[in-house]
């Protein structure tokens, strides 16, 4: 069996999908605070983000920052926090999508993907005639930090992340990802939080906007948020979450198998380059 064939299979038919209309969506952004509206066009040029006239592919190489969250940047113009709304694109497949943004971050709305997810769902869409070509790991692939890391190792598509945390309401959580359901089972789970990081974060000019109405945030085994949980395991969910975000930035499904211990977005990001990297170099 020849290796193409092998992608066939595997991947049947997957085709480069955009919106079906124009979107609009308000908010405000988690770390800078302040209101954001972005607006989502359709397009067959891959995922671009515009800023002041500035336009910025989400490509590996234009990843700027990866503290507390992603961020993309050329000449010199940034936009934060792109890793949700890339999510939602993972999820539902979108490869082609231009955002311009009127801010300086992507909106948090609930601290999860869902709300991106139903936006564009209303907005409907759309087919481009353009197959997509599967991101195909032949090499083990790692990045690592103290006790954190995250490899990715040849193989079907599956994402392994285990957390552990010292606050009881966390803990050690472990979920694996084989692709489906991401709707349903991810793309609710909102960002987390200690309460004792928040100072600290917002001392560095961070989470500014964030709050227990976008933002689950935990002191030691206490849940602070009056409603609960989404999911007992939403930590890990979100995690999750964040990761198939960070990997969408290849602009293709990945085929292989990734694993992530305690990492965060400066892990995910720099496998994501080092995969880039060698795509690059196999030319
Ligand atoms: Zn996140």
């Amino acid at each position: 069996m020849t290796i193409s064939l092998l992608f066939h299979n595997l991947v049947p038919d997957m085709k480069r999908m955009t919106i079906a209309q124009t979107l609009v969506i308000r908010g405000t952004g988690i770390h800078r605070g302040g209101d954001i509206e972005i607006v989502l066009y359709p397009s067959d040029q891959g995922i671009v983000f515009v800023k002041d006239g500035q336009s910025i592919p989400a490509i590996p190489e234009n990843v700027v920052d990866t503290q507390l969250n992603t961020t993309i940047g050329l000449s010199g113009v940034r936009i934060s926090t792109i890793e949700h709304l890339m999510s939602a694109f993972y999820g539902l497949g979108i490869t082609d999508c231009t955002i311009e943004v009127r801010g300086d971050e992507i909106p948090v709305i609930d601290g999860s993907a869902l709300p991106y997810v139903m936006h564009i769902q209303q907005a409907g869409l759309k087919k481009l005639g353009l197959e997509i070509s599967p991101v195909v790991i032949t090499d083990t692939i790692r990045a690592e930090l103290r006790d954190s890391w995250v490899e990715v190792t040849p193989g079907s598509f599956s994402v392994s992340y285990e957390i552990d945390f010292d606050a009881q309401a966390i803990g050690f959580q472990r979920l694996i990802f084989d692709g489906s359901h991401y709707i349903r089972d991810i793309a609710p789970a909102r960002t987390f939080g200690l309460l004792k990081d928040v100072e600290a974060m917002r001392s560095m000019g961070l989470a500014m906007g964030g709050g227990l109405h976008n933002a689950v945030v935990v002191d030691g085994k206490d849940v602070l948020n009056p409603e609960g949980l989404r999911f007992a395991d939403e930590f890990v969910r979100h995690k999750m979450l964040d990761i198939l975000g960070d990997l969408w930035i290849l602009g293709a499904p990945i085929m292989g198998r990734i694993r992530a211990f305690k990492a965060n977005h400066m892990l995910h990001v720099e496998c994501v380059k080092k995969i880039d990297k060698l795509l690059g170099s196999q030319g």
